[in-house]
C-alpha cells in the first residue's frame, strides 16, 4: 500500500516546515492528488490519521483537491486531458500517450498556529 509511504512522506514535510518556519501546531492540511497518482483518497486518510498521530499535525483537517491528468498526444501534436493511464487521445484515439501531468501527489497548504 502506497498510501503508507505517501503519508510518511507528507509528515517529513511538515516536520521540516515546522522546523524552518517554527510554528507548533497544524491545523489543516491541503494535498493535491494527480488524478493519474493512483492515490486512494480514503486510504491515504487513514495512513495520515496513524502517521501524523503524536505529531504537530496530529488531528489536522486533511482536504484533498483533485489536479487533473495530462498526456501528450504524437499524433496531434498537442496536451491531451487523461482520466486513466493507459486512456487513448480523446481526440484521435492513438494509444501510448506520454503522461505528463496529475502523477503526482504534494502538499500545497498547511495552516498553522
Ligand atoms: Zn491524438
Amino acid at each position: 500500500m502506497h498510501e503508507m509511504s505517501l503519508a510518511e512522506h507528507v509528515r517529513e514535510i511538515i516536520e521540516d516546515a515546522a522546523d524552518a518556519q517554527g510554528f507548533r501546531r497544524v491545523r489543516r492540511i491541503v494535498l493535491e492528488i494527480g488524478e493519474l497518482a493512483a492515490v486512494e483518497t480514503e486510504a491515504l486518510q487513514f495512513c495520515l490519521d496513524v502517521v501524523l498521530e503524536g505529531s504537530v499535525a496530529a488531528g489536522a483537517q486533511l482536504e484533498f483537491g483533485a489536479v487533473p491528468g495530462e498526456g501528450w498526444c504524437a499524433a496531434c501534436a498537442r496536451t491531451v486531458p487523461m482520466h486513466e493511464r493507459y486512456d487513448p487521445c480523446p481526440r484521435c484515439g492513438a494509444y501510448g500517450l506520454d503522461v505528463r501531468g496529475g502523477t503526482r501527489m504534494r502538499v500545497s497548504a498547511l495552516e498553522v498556529e
